[in-house]
């Protein structure tokens, strides 16, 4: 490839601040000019040399020339090395040259695959460059003559200065967050319902599913607001959509990425089309490139995928990778690169005999099409089936005749801040909370389903149904709320498992048993080391191993004597030591 304009000179760096800045879609339709570009790194080749200069002597009329591109170039015309002074071609020249990476830009929001501009960047810019990130490049853009594409000419930008650019582009306004504020006081602890009652109601029914994705969107971004010593920990919820043709799972995928800003959508058949959905290195104008797929370029977004079972064995690695750590690594054709994709994964699919499941009430883990390790990172699989039941049926009927004569309204603007903004609250779990979880999935687990990591599950739906509500703290309505909700995820594989009480309520009511059984006084102190004795759950939570027991020091022993004092049957015999009994 040549450039065509070598005379064209750099503008000098003073006037570099009034530069204006385009998208990828407009740089691509100019012919010249200096811009500035924001947009993705979806690709990148690996390093090459080009030629920034020549240098050379004359044996006619004895003297050196230098000359200095403005823009490197990847080789010498003919006529190029000609002496200045007497006009001769100079057959013995030497070359300065440049390190040289090309890297693609897209546009962020754009679902346009083919708009890519081509970056030209030089020496120290090639260093560290991060694929996957959004940057804003200034430099010039210039037309070029493309080899391998018929000659035909397209548009090239020459990067002088690039920029990581990790700002928020679509900020909250003051108002927005008053506006979210209120409406989340006015519904309370409803919010969610509400929240469900508003996504896409031209999708009838599903709210299991709808609140489902909720969760997935909110805690999108999440990863790493926790910090554990040694790595990120995960706050990602993945959710897998599963069963027979013609329902509603597509438009639900679809319907759920326009909620979270730079989130993708990728229909099925990936196979046929030869696209990657995560990364692939392949040759082009004589260069390896890497090139990334949605997967992703959708990072701390949603990246739903459509008929997963059909796509790359490659993929099918790198999903694991990514739904797990949010990172995968690409190595092929001396390409090596670490690629960083901390992406909320939404798959549907077919049930592996593709038209419908071989249970009525039960589905078999193997009817999932796609490898065991992946169904396991999903945090949540809903099943859907056609419906049967004529009472379910008709009311989907009366429901469905009725958006005919009414305007279905959009409230996407709305749920689209409200989950920007629920993203900023990093809720605690309760210590209550974190038992509830903790014996819910210890139920589930004795009943061998699953694998440990349903427990991580239950702790990111509590924080992310949280997090929707708006809350600092994961309370026991929290925690109560993600287990019933997990056992309607439960409900498809076997039997539910039953809600477990918060461990504040088993010590209460393990107190009053042991108060009634022994029907005369006892010291508050002892009557502790009873239930702590009795129940293993109220022992682990009052911390009786580490902690005092004593109303002053333990904040939950405190909590457990208010709420006993408070019984009508409960009188306080003498005052120190505390004594109890049942009247
Ligand atoms: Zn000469």
């Amino acid at each position: 490839m040549t450039t065509m304009i070598h005379d064209l000179e750099r503008i000098s760096d003073e006037r570099i601040h009034n530069v204006e800045l385009v998208p990828v879609s407009k740089a691509l339709r100019m012919n010249f000019g200096r811009v500035k570009v924001k947009g993705m790194i979806c690709s990148l080749t690996r390093l090459f040399k080009m030629i920034s200069g020549i240098k050379f002597y004359c044996d006619g009329c004895m003297k050196p020339t230098e000359i200095n591109f403005p823009f490197p170039i990847s080789n010498i015309r003919k006529n190029e090395a000609k002496c200045h002074y007497c006009n001769k071609n100079i057959e013995n020249v030497n070359y300065y040259y440049v390190n040289t990476v090309v890297v693609e830009l897209q546009d962020l929001e754009s679902f346009n695959d083919l708009e890519r501009l081509r970056v030209f960047l030089f020496d120290g810019d090639t260093e560290n460059i991060r694929v996957g990130e959004t940057v804003i490049i200034e430099g010039q853009i210039l037309i070029n003559e493309s080899k391998n594409n018929g000659k035909k000419l397209f548009p090239y930008f020459y990067a002088e200065l690039i920029q990581y650019d990790r700002s928020d582009s679509t900020a909250l306004t003051q108002t927005d967050i008053g506006a979210i504020n209120r409406f989340t006081k006015k519904h309370n602890s409803k919010i969610i319902d509400t929240l469900v009652s508003m996504f896409d109601p031209s999708i009838i029914g599903y709210e299991h599913v709808k609140k489902g994705l909720l969760l997935c969107a909110v805690n999108s971004s999440c990863d790493g607001n926790t910090r554990n010593s040694t790595n990120l920990r995960r706050e990602r919820v993945h959710a897998f959509l599963i069963g027979e043709p013609g329902l509603a799972k597509s438009r639900l995928l679809k319907s759920v990425t326009k909620l979270v800003p730079n989130s993708k959508y990728e229909s099925g058949g990936q196979n046929s089309s030869g696209k990657s959905l995560t990364a692939i290195v392949s040759k082009e104008q004589e260069n390896y490139l890497l090139r990334l797929g949605p997967a992703p370029l959708s990072k701390n977004a949603l990246c739903a995928v459509n008929e997963f079972g059909r796509m790359y064995y490659d993929d099918q690695t790198h999903f694991l990778d990514i739904m797990e750590e949010g990172e995968f690594t690409i190595n092929k054709h001396g390409i090596n690169a670490p690629i960083k994709s901390p992406t909320t994964i939404i798959a549907s699919a077919n049930p592996i005999n593709n038209s419908a499941w071989a249970g009525v009430d039960k589905i078999d883990i193997n009817e999932i099409p796609a490898l065991k390790p992946i169904i396991d990172r999903f945090d949540l699989i809903f099943v859907f089936r056609n419906l049967k039941d004529e009472k379910v049926v008709r009311e989907y009927a009366y429901k469905r005749s009725e958006l005919e004569t009414r305007k279905i309204p959009d409230y996407s603007n709305y749920i689209i801040k409200h989950i920007q903004y629920a993203k900023r609250f990093n809720p605690k779990i309760s210590d209550e909370a974190k038992i509830m979880l903790n014996e819910f999935f210890i139920k589930i687990r004795i009943q061998h389903f699953g694998s440990n990591r349903i427990l991580d599950t239950l702790f990111r739906l509590s924080k992310s149904i949280a997090r929707l509500k708006l809350k600092q703290i994961v309370d026991e309505e929290d925690a109560n709320e993600a287990m019933e909700f997990y056992n309607i995820v439960l409900q498809n594989f076997q039997s539910v498992i039953s809600v477990s009480t918060s461990p504040k309520v088993i010590a209460y009511n393990t107190s009053i048993l042991i108060l009634k059984e022994l029907n005369c006084s006892i010291t508050f102190e002892d009557l502790v080391i009873k239930i702590c004795e009795k129940n293993e759950q109220v022992r682990l939570y009052l911390n009786f191993e580490n902690k005092s027991l004593k109303i002053h020091k333990n904040r939950k022993v405190r909590e457990l004597y208010d709420m006993l004092v408070n019984h009508a049957n409960i009188k306080r015999t003498n005052q120190k030591p505390t004594v109890l009994q049942w009247m």
